[in-house]
């Protein structure tokens, strides 16, 4: 069921930060989901409501929505822990592995609604959803075999959010072709079967108004040289994105393997370009980075999850000097909120530099340029060339509530930096996407709906 509101014809805001910086008195008007006009220097008229301060939407380049139930599941010492060893990344999928026994189509559709719905509410407007789970409990094929990811549509269409669609191709265990594991029987395909799923997910999204399909190989992991080498074609126009370096035991693996680094490998036999995103990437030399930047992909940052897995901390700072682009992803959604990933993500650079203000730039506040850097760099890595607020683009707006204690006597990058760093979860109201609004008040406009489904399917998920 689509959202029920009407679009805007006409909005109003205090501030709102613009392609050239910020302005005051801004009155955006819409047609056809799009920013038709902007007036900047108004004052407001008797019948228009103040929504605050106008910043762009932004995209979340990088989720598994699914894992959005697991939330609080895995913070418990595990079997590796209690005999000794340290959990990890490697304990963690274990006990993700554990979960996908349960969960038939209407569940994943559930908790996918309720995860695009956070999003919405924290300040995403568009989702790259990094969608590998396609097969039964059993890993055998659907009768239809794109029903999950028409259940990932349905969710996208049920919430609002702009969908980048990311069908995930995945058929090994590990480096050298290994056949897949038990835990992983809900991933596997072929060459051909994806395809097909590819061709499928193009029929699903065509409902949906701004939609993008590309494609996702696992990681160097989970596909082999041959494979990997049908995916730009596969692609079409659409990004592709690919799990990287997140762990040091891949780099390890991966040494083994062939000799190269993952990154190092990847650059040297894939035709990386800007049409491709590096989701994380975390275990990369400086002669990586550097190469990543002059090949103009995007870097996928998930800095909430990359802390709670313990991966590591990208070199943003030195990347982003050297011309790098980056986005930001909310991954494993443990917590769900652009805020909140940029605060980390600048807080993790802190903590390793031992330094403040990390990610600002000159003339930029560190929100401010944590928040540019992310727009575009998402943007780019879910296949759509608008992002800002600039007549032409896609009307998918965020209005900070500026009467709130968080924002007072607050103006230009200070706002952005209160938002942030100052943490007030409520302070996002409002939330249009093409001119829609979608989140009135702080709460997604079919949120009740939405929870009510949601603890549905956790009942039959989480219970034993
Ligand atoms: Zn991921």
């Amino acid at each position: 069921m689509p959202i029920p509101s009407e679009a805007a014809s006409s909005l109003w805001f205090d501030h709102a930060l613009l392609p050239e910086g910020w302005a005051r008195g801004v009155r955006l008007s819409i047609a056809d989901g799009r920013i038709a006009s902007i007036e900047a220097g108004t004052e407001r008229a008797a019948h228009e409501v103040d929504n605050g301060v106008a910043l762009p939407g932004v995209a979340d380049l990088h989720s598994h929505a699914f894992q959005r139930a697991m939330a609080g599941l895995t913070e418990g010492r595990g079997p590796a822990g209690a005999g000794g060893e340290r959990d990890d990344f490697w304990s963690w999928r274990a006990l993700m592995y554990r979960f996908l026994d349960r969960g038939g189509p209407e569940e994943i559709e559930a908790i996918t609604a309720y995860a695009f719905m956070e999003m919405l509410e924290g300040g995403f407007t568009r989702i790259a959803e990094f969608h590998y789970l396609h097969n039964d409990p059993t890993g055998s094929a659907y009768a239809d075999p794109a029903e999950l990811t028409g259940r990932v549509v349905s969710a996208a269409e049920a919430t609002g959010i702009g969908l980048t669609l990311l069908p995930v191709f995945y058929a090994h265990a590990t480096f050298g072709g290994a056949a897949p594991s038990h835990g992983q029987r809900r991933f596997i395909n072929d060459v051909d079967g994806f395809a097909r799923l590819l061709e499928a997910g193009r029929g699903l999204i065509s409902r949906l108004p701004d939609a993008v399909v590309g494609v996702a190989p696992h990681s160097l992991r989970a596909v082999t040289p041959d494979e990997l080498a049908h995916m730009p074609a596969l692609a079409g126009d659409g990004p592709i994105h690919i799990h990287v370096a997140e762990q040091t035991k891949e780099v390890d693996d991966c040494l083994v393997w062939s000799g190269k680094r993952p990154v190092e490998w990847l650059l040297e036999n894939a035709p990386v370009d800007d049409r491709w995103c590096l989701i994380h990437a975390t275990h990369v030399t400086e002669a990586e980075w550097r190469e990543v930047a002059a090949r103009r992909a995007v870097v996928g940052l998930c800095p909430v999850t990359e802390a709670n897995l313990g991966d590591g901390v990208f070199p943003a700072a030195a990347f982003v000097e050297a011309g790098g682009r980056f986005g930001v992803g909310t991954d494993s959604n443990v917590q769900i909120g652009l805020s909140e990933e940029l605060r980390m993500l600048e807080y993790s650079q802190r903590l390793t530099q031992r330094g403040r203000a990390i990610m600002a730039e000159p003339a930029r506040s560190t929100g401010r340029a944590l928040f540019d850097r992310a727009l575009a760099g998402g943007a780019q890595a879910c296949g759509v060339d608008d992002a800002g607020l600039s007549v032409g683009a896609v009307a998918d707006i965020l209005g900070l509530d500026h009467s709130r204690i968080a924002f007072a006597d607050r103006s230009g990058d200070a706002l952005l930096d209160s938002w942030i760093f100052g943490g007030d979860r409520n302070a996002l109201r409002s939330v249009w996407r093409r001119g829609r609004q979608v989140v009135a008040d702080g709460r997604h406009v079919a949120r009740d709906a939405v929870e009510a489904g949601f603890r549905k399917a956790l009942a039959k998920v989480v219970a034993a």
